[in-house]
């Protein structure tokens, strides 16, 4: 298996009831495309037969299948990482194993990046999804893009392809907690997006409660904004702000009805706003800081350079 052109990578956790029906379908859409490619599987831990039928998968096509398997259950992103490190394919593709997003779509993928796009995200046709997680993700995509000026329609569609220089870029990082279509769309030069077929789940159960939904859309705004630490430090400054000119106008007001009294019980009050505003405002810098340690030890690539002009000897 030399440099193949495409590579597929596909992260794998308790699905063993829809692999037969993944592979029914995988290799022969991508057979169709008549280019060289492999498909690496990345095993997450699964506790059911998931291994060992990636382990038979491997061995009746092993020209153009690889198998990663965990020890243990590490989560959807950091298993697509493992196979973004092994594959080596001059495009990647990420797919989901259960055949939410159809595996016929890949040669649409492709022919987008032939166009010179080096990110080609996907947005879901028709979502049949339950209602809630649409309207919940609906909610955060606004959200999201507002913080983090990263535009995608569909933030929990996996089907995408990337280039090369993307995945090197998103290799190098060195972080913990990421989403993948973020990350990669932050090194992208020349994005976009197309639509793709969606359907039920083919077998198994999502493997995403509403709290690991959250946690994600969590990991999706810290990773990529410090903007809820300022929010902070603005607020202290604003609760400060306005405690100080409470007491201007406390002040005054005593002043004009003559009763001058220079403390009572509503200037202590006051105060202690003062001093959360400002105990705020110093969390927001504090926060600042480790914001700045959290972007230092992330490591990731500071730029990426598309070309250098220059003669040389
Ligand atoms: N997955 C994984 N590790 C996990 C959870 C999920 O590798 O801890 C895989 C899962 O096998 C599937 C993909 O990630 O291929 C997406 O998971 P799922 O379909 O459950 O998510 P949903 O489509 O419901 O968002
Ligand atoms: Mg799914």
């Amino acid at each position: 298996m030399s440099s193949p052109l495409l590579s597929v990578v596909i992260p794998v956790y308790n699905e063993e009831a829809g692999l037969a029906s993944l592979f029914a379908r995988l290799y022969p859409a991508l057979d169709k495309l008549a280019i060289g490619y492999e498909i690496i599987f990345v095993n997450d831990g699964s506790t059911d037969r998931s291994a060992a039928l990636l382990r038979e998968q491997f061995q009746s096509r092993p020209d153009v299948t690889r198998v990663v398997l965990f020890n243990g259950n590490y989560g959807q992103h950091m298993a697509i990482m493992a196979g973004f490190e092994r594959c080596r394919g001059e495009r990647i593709v990420t797919l989901d194993a259960d055949l939410q997003n159809p595996p016929e779509e890949i040669g649409n993928l492709m022919a987008e990046m032939d166009k010179g796009f080096d990110y080609v995200g996907s947005i879901r046709r028709k979502r049949q999804d339950v209602g809630w997680r649409r309207w919940a993700s609906k909610a955060m995509n606004r959200l999201r893009e507002r913080l983090t000026h990263i535009k995608m329609t569909d933030q929990g569609c996996m089907l995408r392809a990337y280039s090369r220089d993307i995945i090197s870029a998103i290799n190098q990082s060195r972080e913990i907690s990421t989403y993948i279509p973020a990350l990669a769309y932050s090194f992208a030069h020349n994005p976009t997006e197309i639509e793709v077929e969606h359907e039920e789940r083919s077998a198994g159960e999502s493997k995403y409660s509403l709290y690991k939904l959250i946690r994600l859309n969590f990991d999706l705004v810290t990773g990529f904004s410090v903007v809820p630490l300022q929010m902070f430090s603005l607020f202290g400054m604003l609760v400060a702000l306005i405690s100080v000119i409470a007491y201007v106008i406390v002040m005054v007001q005593r002043a004009l009805s003559g009763s001058w009294t220079f403390w009572s019980i509503w200037d202590r009050d006051i105060l202690e706003f003062f001093l959360i505003g400002v105990v705020l405002f110093g969390l927001g810098i504090i926060g600042e800081y480790v914001g700045r340690i959290y972007q230092q030890v992330r490591d990731r690539p500071r730029y990426l350079v598309q070309a250098v002009l220059e003669k040389t000897e």
